[in-house]
């Protein structure tokens, strides 16, 4: 990480409260796009100070709001930081913190979901992948519905090198509901493993660092809030494309209670589950008795070596989706119960 090149710390001007310019832009969180919002700035310093060293750091901000997290942001001695907002209203509260950093606060009127911030920082930052990770940081409080598709889209990002991760191991520090955090950073035989878990532990240290209670925001959401942490892996800890390891891990989950064998058997079409699930299990030597919840990341990096061995074998089967042929067998059936009607008439 680069240290500090400056001779002294910037400090943002003395400025309104986030509650003064809530109230002098009138930004009343919008209950129908989740917002909440941060107003004490010693929370949002301490949130900030657990993405680490951000001195000369280029920090992309998704969803600044009304400011709290990014005046933290620019008060840590940024090299700069751009955020970038959905909602309009937010945009002029955000421009008199930009006055007060001349030069340090970039502002796009825009969807995270589809912003392309692999173009928005110099080429300079790049490093290579096994290198210690770029001076860019990542750190949001977006709604939840927000977060949970944006990482796993990141996430694939993590496995193919690209988007935020054109820099390298870019890190990334983002809100979840206080359950999605526990998901996401759930161990082997824990309540809460679950597909997260294994998604983003399987390319990423994983750390849920931090939980703010509903109470700290407003308006107060009905649940508390996880942050987690992110560092991309060196080396994943499956070496197999992103969507192959993403239908595995999902099948194994469809049926968290039952033995694994169940949701591994829905990878196979119907003719021949029986004999492909058990030849699955038996040459990743996966115990087919074991919950999906008791499956380590090494054990789906032997089943994703193994099906992707299926895979090359018959080039038919990574595109087999057993709910359409569970589509196709009702209305077959339906067409036989339809024939039978018509011979009764
Ligand atoms: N970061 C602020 C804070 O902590 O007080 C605001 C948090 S509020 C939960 C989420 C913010 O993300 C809102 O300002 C909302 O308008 C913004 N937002 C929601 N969806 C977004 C999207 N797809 N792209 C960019 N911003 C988004």
């Amino acid at each position: 990480m680069a240290g500090s090149g400056t001779l002294s710390a910037f400090r943002l001007p003395p400025l309104p409260t986030i509650r003064e310019i809530i109230k002098l832009f009138r930004l009343q969180a919008a209950k129908q796009l989740s917002q909440n919002f941060l107003l004490d700035l010693r929370l949002t310093d301490k949130i900030v100070r657990k993405a680490g060293n951000l001195t000369d750091a280029y920090v992309y901000e998704v969803g600044p709001g009304p400011g709290g997290i990014t005046r933290s942001i620019l008060n840590a001695n940024v090299a700069e930081l751009l955020v970038v907002e959905k909602d309009s209203r937010f945009i002029p509260g955000l421009q008199m913190l930009s006055d007060a950093a001349p030069g340090k606060l970039r502002i796009v009127h825009g969807d995270v979901l589809t912003f392309k911030i692999e173009r928005a920082f110099p080429e300079s930052l790049k490093r290579q992948w096994e290198d210690d990770p770029p001076n860019v940081h990542i750190i949001g409080n977006l709604p939840f519905n927000v977060s949970t598709p944006l990482i796993i889209k990141w996430l694939e990002n993590v496995s193919c090198r690209d988007g935020p991760f054109i820099y390298g191991r870019t890190q990334m520090m983002l809100t979840f509901q206080k359950e999605v955090a526990e998901r996401l950073t759930a161990n082997t035989g824990s309540k809460q493993r679950s597909r997260l878990s294994v998604m983003a532990q399987y390319l990423c240290s994983v750390q849920h660092i931090l939980t703010i209670p509903g109470q700290a925001f407003v308006p107060k959401p009905e649940v508390d809030v996880g942050v987690v942490h992110f560092t991309p892996l060196v080396r994943p800890r499956i070496e197999q494309p992103f969507k192959l390891v993403e239908k595995v891990v999902q099948n194994a989950f469809q049926f968290r209670r039952k033995f694994c064998y169940r949701g591994l058997g829905m990878l196979f079409p119907e003719v021949e589950r029986v004999e492909s699930t058990g030849k699955l299990l038996e040459l990743a030597d996966v115990d087919p008795t074991l919950r999906p919840t008791q499956l380590s990341v090494s054990h789906f990096k032997s089943l994703c070596d193994v099906y992707r061995k299926m895979c090359d074998e018959d080039p038919l089967l990574f595109a087999y989706n057993f709910r359409e042929e569970l589509k196709q067998n009702k209305s077959k059936n339906q067409e036989k119960e339809d024939d039978k009607e018509k011979h009764r008439l």
